[in-house]
């Protein structure tokens, strides 16, 4: 028989204060990801003054200024105004913010606001395990791919640069769940202000990126590098032994070290062997077949798989459960993803790859030949990588954007015909002359967008709109 409980008298509903009630405090760059808004949305509930400011006109902004109407929150927008930051407390400042180069941070630094971001805002107070994945290439796939592993064995969330805040949801988050959390290189450098690190870290590989902002490869580097630098005993850091730079990378000695390889068996870790996916973990060796159950396109992608397998197997998920979250994946939107058919031509949206190593990586998942769109914003990073796969797989190529002159000079004579265009439907128009049935007509540019573009979404959703118009039979949306 259950013992009946003494009644205790219900304690009065009191909120408790939030280190931010009252406080004034600026959210610095809204834009269309998530994060100004899941900040601003999170702090105003918390009972700060806050004001949102963003360069761009409140017409750039409509979805993120609809999910925060009602909320008591002063906005200016198009510009910024001294007065936000020299009289805030808290200056939330976006990853997307230049904050060596920007004077509103400085002045708001001078005034004696404190700085600080919606991830480390969220970081510093969540009270369950977090899984975080960086790399320079793979990251929302691979952070996808976590988030359904677990989910297959208990409850998981998904958030950070995939373009989610989890901010929001900070008070239904319960220890006994996993946050799996993507984090890029700006994110990363902000944590070292709270000193976390995820429990366990996921690094896909490292490339040149975002030079225009770190400044130095050393810079980038150590941004990147504090996904470790903060882990405790017990933590796991999940690496890629088969890149050049973080197959080197030293982790704690308190933290367990997994590696994995796309490329070759490892003694101990998780590697591919033909179709099998390895788990040599523990002691006993763990297999599972994934022979015509792989959703996804190129080798790379079975690194991705790999990374997340791994993580996924430390943290308890069974390795045949892997195996079933793999074969219901679909390639996110943006990433190699098909998008439809015509006349014998597949055309693959693969807007996403904003590095030469991500296009390299996407022209060489085909067999097929492969009529290329490439170029964009100039982040002065090397084009080198993606000149050798264009040269010996692409029947022809068509530049758009910054880099165009830059990538035309690189691919030189002798290789595919190169065409230049001065906007994506031209170059999709000329791509699909040029390509004869059986060929793969594939957006992967290599460079950023903002040179033409708001983001890589609009620019594969205008690829997409070109064929259409050019009489491509969809296939349906990916997720
Ligand atoms: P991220 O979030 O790091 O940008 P995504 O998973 O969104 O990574 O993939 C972006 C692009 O990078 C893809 O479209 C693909 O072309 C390329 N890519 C994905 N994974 C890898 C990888 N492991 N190595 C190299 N390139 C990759």
């Amino acid at each position: 028989m259950v013992a009946r409980q003494k009644a205790l008298r219900p304690l009065p509903i009191r909120p408790a204060l939030s280190p931010y009630q009252g406080r004034a405090v600026t959210v610095m760059g809204l834009g269309l990801f998530g994060g100004g808004v899941g900040a601003a949305r999170y702090l105003a509930r918390q009972g700060a003054r806050v004001t949102v400011t963003d360069l761009k006109p409140a017409a750039s902004l409509k979805p993120s200024l609809l999910a925060l109407k009602g909320l008591p929150i002063t906005f200016h927008l198009g510009r910024h105004a001294a007065a936000d930051f020299t009289r805030a407390d808290l200056v939330v400042v976006s990853p997307a913010v230049d904050k060596r180069k920007s004077k509103f941070v400085r002045m708001a630094r001078k005034a004696g606001a404190g700085i600080t971001s919606e991830m480390n805002l969220f970081a510093a107070a969540c009270p369950a395990p977090i899984v975080g994945i960086t790399g320079s290439n793979g990251k929302s796939t691979t952070t996808a791919l976590v988030a359904d592993m677990l989910r297959t064995h208990r409850p998981a969330r998904l958030g950070g640069n995939i373009g989610k805040s989890l901010l929001d949801e900070l008070a239904e988050i319960g220890p006994r769940e996993t946050v799996v959390l993507e984090l890029s290189s700006f994110q990363l450098e902000d944590l070292a202000a709270v000193g976390k690190s995820p429990h366990v870290a996921i690094v896909t590989n490292i490339s040149p990126n975002h030079l225009d902002r770190h400044g130095t490869m050393r810079a980038y580097l150590s941004a990147k590098q504090n996904i470790l630098r903060f882990q405790r005993a017990g933590d796991v850091a999940v690496l890629n032994a088969d890149d050049p730079e973080v197959g080197t990378w030293k982790t704690k000695r308190c933290v367990r070290t997994v590696f994995f390889s796309a490329e070759r068996r490892l003694a101990r870790g998780v590697y591919a062997d033909g179709t099998e996916i390895v788990f040599r973990l523990g002691r006993r060796t763990e297999r599972v077949d994934m022979a015509g159950r792989n959703p996804l396109l190129g080798r790379h992608n079975v690194s991705n798989i790999l990374a997340a397998a791994a993580a996924a197997r430390v943290l308890g998920v069974p390795a045949k459960k892997i195996g079933h979250a793999i074969s219901k994946f679909h390639a996110l939107p943006h990433r190699l993803e098909p998008v439809g058919r015509c006349d014998g031509v597949l055309f693959i949206n693969d807007s996403k790859a904003t590095t030469p190593l991500a296009a390299k990586a996407a022209i060489e998942a085909f067999a097929e030949p492969v009529v290329l769109i490439a170029g964009g914003y100039d982040k002065h990073s090397s084009v080198q990588p993606m000149v050798g796969p264009i040269r010996r797989r692409a029947r022809a190529v068509v530049l758009i954007g910054a880099t165009a002159p830059k990538l035309a000079k690189a691919i030189g004579r002798g290789g595919p015909r190169v065409e230049r265009a001065k906007t994506l439907r031209q170059a999709v128009r000329r791509a699909v002359a040029l390509a004869r049935p059986g060929d793969v007509v594939l957006l992967s540019t290599g460079h950023a967008s903002w040179d033409m573009f708001d983001n890589y979404e609009q620019r594969g959703e205008r690829f997409r709109q070109a064929a259409l118009a050019l009489g491509m039979k969809p296939y349906g949306k990916a997720r």
